[in-house]
């Protein structure tokens, strides 16, 4: 899969996909996750990305021009299935979109800055709109760092031990029981006596308990 990220800020970008797991599924060839600053895409003297609102008002808009120039770039060279935009009105990411997104082809990721970007980029352009939550950020681009991020760690491959990301938090409507690790004790904090006895199907009876227990205690709404 390629992802291919349009930013006025790339800078931001450099450190999220160059450690850890996002590093490995590029080395391993899983994914190619590529920044492309807009700017360069822009047209004129002074390679302006962004102009003032129609109609007045404070804060600044970001043009078509640059946008559409870099999209049809990109489209020359590959298809891609879905051209995202980060926005604090689009639909809330959970886990399942992040599975469906991690079952797509390659994608485009657009992110916005200053007051947003023009509604004509939006309207005829874009396939699809996502929001990380009901805050604003002062850009994008933080916004597709986590879109990324939660895709990315479910393509196949990517995570060592393959079971892992189906145990998490959200996958089956639960969250994640508690974990431990060595040593069983730490200044008389105990790890729980079920988890050191070996008995594997009485550790996932028990987990179950604890995820249901977590779940009903912190978010009722899921269950
Ligand atoms: N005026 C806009 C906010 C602009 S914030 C509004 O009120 O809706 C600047 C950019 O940051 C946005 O265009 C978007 O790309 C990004 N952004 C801000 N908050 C976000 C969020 N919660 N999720 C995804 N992207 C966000």
């Amino acid at each position: 899969m390629i992802i291919d990220i349009i930013t006025v800020v790339p800078g931001i970008l450099e450190g999220p996909f160059s450690h850890s797991i996002l590093q490995r599924a590029q080395n391993k060839g899983i994914v190619q996750i590529r920044v492309h600053n807009l700017r360069e895409y822009a047209s004129g003297k002074h390679k302006n990305v962004d102009d003032y609102q129609y109609g007045g008002g404070s804060g600044m808009v970001m043009m078509i021009e640059p946008f559409v120039n870099c999209i049809e770039h990109l489209q020359k060279e590959n298809t891609y299935e879905e051209i995202i935009f980060l926005s604090p009105d689009g639909e809330t990411l959970s886990q399942n979109m992040a599975n469906e997104l991690s079952l797509k082809g390659n994608m485009i990721m657009l992110c916005g800055h200053y007051k947003g970007i023009d509604q004509r980029i939006r309207d005829h352009y874009i396939t699809k709109e996502i929001s990380i939550g009901d805050y604003v950020l002062s850009g994008g681009e933080l916004a597709a760092a986590v879109l990324v991020d939660s895709i990315v760690r479910l393509m196949p491959g990517v995570l060592n031990d393959e079971t892992s990301a189906l145990t998490d938090s959200f996958q089956d409507g639960l969250l994640s029981a508690p974990v431990y690790t060595r040593p069983a004790e730490f200044r008389g904090l105990k790890v729980p006596d079920i988890l050191i006895g070996g008995n594997t199907p009485e550790v996932e009876k028990w987990r179950f308990e604890q995820a249901l227990l977590r779940t009903k205690e912190r978010r009722p709404d899921l269950l």
